[in-house]
């Protein structure tokens, strides 16, 4: 991944595909890399909704869940992503950030067939998992991330990082606190954020499993046990939420090739390393 004129280069080395939008005003210099989640059906929809001018809104890049990146804004003018926002002493972080869409339907609603989209579509209990915002509000059900998007998400972050000298990585819903739920609690930030800006202070605690352990979709043994468990004896984790007993947990290591598996395990049997 490099930067070229305010492009995105991919890894083959041509240009990511550029959709241009016309939501989009004024030369920036970005600071920050902000992360959205869409709340969309699906990439496509999204990347159409957010090229039509009547959507007053855009962002720079839109990833899907297979790590598809489509660029509709050059990352040095200011593309419509954030919305009133406040950041390190600055208002309106669209004059100086990058803003990153990711495909994810986001919040979800319980109903009688199980969890939904709010749109009504069905999604698959592997792929919900269930926590409190850290902004508050009820504990509810969200749209977990797939690995490949996260690796992508990962890669591209770190190439804009160092090209423009960003100073963080943060979310929506930090510098909208209230209004804004998005990347919300499914998007593992402390990881990524120290992966990219590899911060000392935030360094994470990492556990390990002391049994062989299931892992399910929500804080109870009555959540379904996830599919690519259970977690092998010593495998590593970083805690990210809690539930009385329950841990919700972002597995370090790779299983099945992917590293970005999250879920809830019971916290008796990790301990920190
Ligand atoms: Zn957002």
């Amino acid at each position: 991944m490099r930067v070229v004129n305010h492009r995105l280069i991919g890894d083959n080395g041509t240009p990511v595909e550029f959709r241009r939008s016309p939501n989009q005003s004024d030369t920036i210099k970005p600071e920050f890399l902000v992360i959205h989640y869409t709340a969309g059906r699906s990439a496509s929809s999204s990347i159409n909704w957010l090229t039509n001018k009547d959507a007053r809104a855009s962002a720079h890049l839109v990833i899907g869940q297979d790590g598809a990146t489509t660029q509709l804004v050059a990352f040095n003018r200011k593309a419509w992503h954030a919305g009133s926002s406040r950041w390190a002493g600055r208002e309106g972080l669209n004059s100086c950030s990058i803003g990153i869409e990711l495909d994810n339907p986001g919040r979800l609603e319980r109903r009688v067939n199980g969890w939904c989209s709010t749109w009504g579509d069905p999604v698959d209990p592997a792929n919900v998992i269930e926590a409190r915002h850290k902004n508050g509000g009820a504990e509810c059900g969200w749209h977990t991330y797939s690995g490949a998007q996260l690796e992508t998400l990962q890669n591209i972050a770190v190439c804009l990082v160092n090209h423009y000298d960003l100073l963080d990585v943060i979310g929506h819903d930090d510098i909208a606190p209230g209004r804004k739920s998005d990347p919300g609690p499914a998007f593992p930030m402390a990881r990524i954020r120290s992966a990219v800006i590899g911060r000392e202070q935030e360094v994470v605690e990492v556990f390990v499993t002391v049994a062989v352990l299931n892992i399910r979709s929500g804080p109870g043994v009555e959540y379904e046990k996830l599919a690519f468990g259970p977690l092998p004896l010593g495998t590593r984790l970083e805690v990210i939420g809690e539930s009385g007993v329950w841990r919700h947990i972002d597995v370090l290591d790779v299983l099945d090739g992917d590293s970005h598996r999250t879920g809830w395990v019971h916290g008796h049997y990790i301990e920190s390393v």
